[in-house]
C-alpha cells in the first residue's frame, strides 16, 4: 500500500500521528527487554553530558532521564557549567567510555560557543553512542544500503520511520520529500528512507532548493524539519498527503506573551493532509523512544542477544 492510500482519510480530517501515545507503547516493550537483561545480570545504564544552562537543553535531559525510570534503566548525569573548557568536557566523555556502569551516553547539543563540538562527539566510543552521531556509525548508514545495521541510528530519523510504520504507513516506494539537510535529521533521514528496508524515494530540501512547494507537493510524504516555524503552508502540501512535524521552536504568544512550542508546519495544513504528527506530541517523544531503543539495543548486542 502506498504512503497516501495507506492513510485513506479524506482532505479536512487529517489523522492525527500520535508519538506521545506511540512512544508510550515502545517504552512498555522497552521495560520488558531492561527486565530480561537484568534477569541475565546486565543493567543499563545511559549517560547524558549537559553543558551549561540551556533551559531547552536542561529540560531535554531531565525528560531522558524520566524516560530512563520509566524502562528500568539507571541514569549516570554529568551537568558541567557554561565555561566548561574544551578539556574538561572531553575529559567527562573520555570518563564515560571507560564507565562500565554506563552502557551508552549522550552528549546534548549544541555545545556552548567556542567549543568544538565534532572534535567530542569524534572522542565518543563508537559502541556507546546512544545518539547515533559518531562518524563510524554514520559511516555505517552510508556504507550499508540493505540488511542489518548492528551499530546506533540517528534518533529522530529512526522515529520519523517507526512513527509512520506503527500507523500502518508503508514507505515503500512511496514520494519522500524531506526539508532540511542537518545530520541529526534530514541528511540522515534520507539515507534510512532510502536502505531497501524501507525503499522510499526522497528528494531533500535546503535553503539552496528553487521552489521548495514544488517538491513537497509533488509527495506522498512531507517531512518538515527546518526549524522554521509554519514554513510549511497549505498550499505546499498535496491533499491526503502524509505530514510529519519535525520542528521544535520556540515562539513567544502574541497574546499571553508566554512562550510555547510550535512546529514547521502551519496548523491549517491539517485541513489538507491524510495525517499529520502534532507538536507537541509527535516527533519529539519518539526520538527520546528512539534514544532508549539504542540504548537497550547496545546492552542487548554487548549480551550476545538478538540484534536488529
Ligand atoms: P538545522 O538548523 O541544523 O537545519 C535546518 C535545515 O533546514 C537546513 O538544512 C536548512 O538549509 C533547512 N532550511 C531552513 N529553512 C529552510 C527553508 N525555508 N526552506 C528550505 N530549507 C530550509 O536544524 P535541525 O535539523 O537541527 O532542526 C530542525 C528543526 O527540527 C528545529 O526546529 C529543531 O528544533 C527540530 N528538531 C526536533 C527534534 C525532535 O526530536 N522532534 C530533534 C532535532 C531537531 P541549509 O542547510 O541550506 O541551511
Amino acid at each position: 500500500m502506498s504512503a497516501q492510500r495507506a492513510v485513506g482519510t479524506a482532505p479536512g480530517t487529517a489523522r492525527l500521528l500520535d508519538g506521545a501515545g506511540t512512544a508510550r507503547e515502545i517504552k512498555g516493550e522497552l521495560a520488558e527487554r531492561v527486565r530480561a537483561l537484568r534477569a541475565a545480570g546486565i543493567t543499563c545504564g545511559l549517560g547524558t553530558i549537559l553543558v551549561g544552562q540551556d533551559p531547552g537543553s536542561q529540560a531535554y535531559v531531565a525528560g531522558k532521564h524520566r524516560d530512563c525510570a520509566e524502562v528500568g534503566v539507571d541514569s549516570l548525569r554529568v551537568d558541567l557549567p557554561a565555561d566548561a573548557t574544551q578539556e574538561r568536557i572531553e575529559r567527562a566523555v573520555r570518563d564515560l567510555n571507560d564507565d562500565p556502569a554506563c552502557t551508552g551516553y549522550i552528549v546534548q547539543l549544541p555545545l556552548p560557543r567556542g567549543i568544538d563540538e565534532q572534535a567530542v562527539i569524534d572522542l565518543i566510543d563508537p559502541v556507546k553512542d546512544a545518539d547515533g552521531l559518531h562518524p563510524a556509525n554514520l559511516g555505517n548508514l552510508v556504507s550499508r544500503v540493505a540488511g542489518p545495521i548492528d551499530s546506533p541510528l540517528p534518533c529522530t530519523p529512526r522515529g520519523v520511520i517507526e512513527l509512520l510504520g506503527r500507523h500502518g504507513i508503508d514507505l515503500a516506494g512511496s514520494r519522500v520529500c524531506v526539508v532540511g539537510r542537518s545530520v541529526i535529521v534530514g541528511r540522515t533521514l534520507g539515507l534510512l528512507l532510502t536502505r531497501k528496508q524501507v525503499n522510499a524515494t526522497v528528494t531533500l530540501c535546503h535553503t539552496g532548493t528553487r521552489d521548495v512547494a514544488a517538491h513537497t507537493r509533488a509527495a506522498d510524504v512531507v517531512v518538515a524539519a527546518a526549524g522554521v516555524p509554519g514554513m510549511l503552508t497549505t498550499g505546499m502540501v498535496s491533499p491526503g498527503s502524509v505530514v510529519v512535524d519535525v520542528g521544535i521552536n520556540r515562539v513567544t504568544d502574541q497574546q499571553t506573551g508566554r512562550n510555547r512550542l510550535v512546529g514547521d508546519v502551519d496548523p491549517r495544513v491539517a485541513q489538507v493532509a491524510g495525517a499529520l504528527t502534532p507538536v507537541p506530541g509527535g516527533i519529539g517523544p519518539m526520538t527520546r523512544a528512539m534514544l532508549l531503543v539504542n540504548l537497550v539495543e547496545i546492552a542487548e548486542r554487548s549480551a550476545g542477544l538478538a540484534a536488529r
